[in-house]
Order: C-alpha cells, then structure tokens, then sequence
C-alpha cells in the first residue's frame, strides 16, 4: 500500500515537473538584444509610403489616401484557450488594434488581403473590414470566413489567378504560394492543404480555420515595391517574373527547417523577385497581447534566433539589407528605398 502510494506521489510529482518546465518553455523570452544592431530607426515623419508592422503576418500600408492591411488579426489568445475550448474574434482587441494602427472607422482600409485562412490570419479579417468598408481579398476558404460573420456579399472578393487589383495607386496581386511545413500533428489539427467549404461561424475549434490556399501578396506602389509573404512556403518559380524592392517574410517554424530550406526560400522570395531589403515578421509571441513589448516566440514553439541567423547570413552572403521591426514600427518608403537610412 506505501509502496503504491509512494509510486502516485512520484508520478505527480515528475508530471508537476513536466508541466513547470514546459511552461517556462512556452513563456521563455528570447532576447532581441543579439539584433539590437539592426533593428531599424524611427522614420522620418514626411515619408510617401508608411508601413507598420502589427504582429504576425499584419501589416499596413498606407500612403495617406489609400491603406492595405494584410490579415488584420488582433485577438491573440493565450496558448491555452486555442489549446483548450472554441475561438472567435475578440472585438476589445480587434477595436484596439484598429485604434493603434490609425484605421479605425470606416474609410478607414481598402483592402484587408488575408494569406491565407489559418485563424491567426483569417479569424480577425471579416470584423476589420465590417468595421473600416474595407473589401476582403483572398481564397474561396477565406471568402467562407468572412460569409461565416455575414460580412455582405460586396466586400468579400476572391481573385482570379493573376489578377490585378488597384485602390488609389497600390497595384495588389496575391501570387499562389505554400505554407511552411509543421510538425505532422500540427499540421494535421490546423488543416494543412485542406479548404474551408461552408461558412464558419465562430465559436469554433481552431482547427475548423484550415489553412485554404496560401498566398505572397505582391505591392506595387509608385514610392515602393513590397513582398508580403504570409508564411515561410514556397512552391518554386511563382515569384520570378515579379519585382519588388522590400521583402516581409514571415518567419514562423523558419528555424525548425534545414539550413538548406533556408536557403530555398531566401533563394524563391528575395532573390527571385531582387529585393534589396529584408524585414522578417510573424516571429512573435502571437499568444499574448500585441504592444511594444511583444516578445519573440519561445523555444517550446520555434526557434527565433535560428530563423534570424538563417535569414541575415543568406542576406549577407547575396549584399542585401537586412533589419528587424520591432512590433508597431513603422518605416518609410520614397522612390523604393527606405527613408532614413
Ligand atoms: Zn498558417
């Protein structure tokens, strides 16, 4: 009977132990203080093209009369409630987040182009655009988001292969690409390759927003050329006949891959389109609440410096500029080089 008893408290204890440590995993912080050296400097304020970074693969840009964002996802829960029960877009967050970026209220985007229909890109999209009049870009899985929160029929726009979209003087086209690949059971819960073929109405699981068609947007604007590429995928060739002088590339799960994919997708997303700058996002704690703050994702969920290593290495080796944002940075754009640098 000890003996039994012992054997219980053991096992509580090895598993009390395997929660700690799998929670500071989760939790730790990698430090940005090894890239202090490229984070990028305040803008200078009369900039042309602005473009801010707001946490995973969102992003604006805007030239004073005309705004894009991408993805547009702002409710950031905790680890544990995707983990653990149904999601659905947190208005609080969505609204400040809007009010950070400047764009609350109508008029306010455009366009909101999602790259591709996972929740952390697709969730937020349909309520930023009830609330801005802005239309939605994106695949037939993202278009069943936006139907699923009965955003009307005239704000949700699926292209057609190639197509191009004007607002003002941005020039959009989303370009078919590929998702990074995941751990299998991942990328079994989350829909990898799978589609989105009824409205979703949330509260859902997370794994109801499958991953649809992924995208690279490619930005054309007369002060400056953007690659926004919403996941570190490639399918191989589908950039080359673009071009484009900066390039946003989402980082998340980069580190886990070889130092040989790292190349491939230096090689299909920055090479192939000539970038000359690279800026990496999506490597942030997208668990937790988007401010200044905002660490990168710990060593339970990627590898943050593995990424940056991969990605600065291939920039120097190739003459590129390679900075990092912090989130909510802003940097500016005149006749396709950065202001204030
Ligand atoms: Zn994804």
């Amino acid at each position: 009977m000890t003996a039994v008893r012992h054997k219980t408290r053991l096992a509580l204890l090895l598993l009390a132990l395997v929660v700690v440590v799998l929670t500071v995993l989760a939790n730790w912080r990698p430090s940005l203080t090894r890239w202090q050296a490229f984070l990028l400097p305040a803008p200078a304020p009369a900039a042309p093209l602005q473009v801010t970074w707001l946490g995973t693969a969102t992003v604006l840009v805007s030239d004073g009369d005309n705004a894009i964002m991408t993805d547009g996802f702002f409710s950031r829960q905790s680890l544990f409630q995707v983990a653990s029960g149904d999601i659905e877009p947190d208005l609080a967050r969505i609204e400040a987040g809007l009010a950070k970026a400047g764009v609350d209220g109508p008029g306010g985007l455009d366009a909101v182009v999602v790259l591709h229909s996972h929740y952390d890109h697709a969730m937020d999209a349909p309520e930023v655009a009830r609330r801005t009049g802005a239309v939605i870009l994106g695949s037939e899985s993202t278009a069943n988001v936006a139907r699923g929160w009965d955003l009307p029929a005239a704000q949700i726009h699926v292209p057609a292969p190639g197509e191009m979209l004007q607002f003002g003087q941005f020039e959009l086209e989303l370009v078919p690409s590929a998702h990074v690949p995941m751990l299998p059971f991942i990328a079994r819960l989350t829909g990898h390759g799978e589609t989105i073929d009824t409205p979703l109405r949330p509260p859902a699981p997370v794994s109801a927003w499958k991953e649809g068609q992924s995208y690279a947007l490619v930005l054309r604007h007369p002060q400056g050329r953007l690659l926004i590429q919403g996941s570190a995928g490639f399918v191989g060739g589908e950039l080359a006949s673009h071009e484009v002088d900066v390039a946003l590339l989402s980082t998340g799960s980069l580190g886990r891959q070889s130092t040989r994919y790292i190349g491939r997708y230096f090689e299909e997303t920055v090479l192939a389109t000539g970038a000359h700058t690279v800026i990496p996002m999506h490597w942030d704690h997208f668990f937790s609440v988007l401010d200044r703050n905002t660490h990168p994702l710990g060593p339970l969920l990627d590898d943050f410096h593995g990424a940056m290593d991969g990605l600065q290495q291939q920039s120097a080796l190739h003459d590129r500029d390679f900075h990092l944002l912090e989130p909510l940075d802003t940097f500016g754009m005149e006749g396709g080089r950065l202001t204030g640098n």
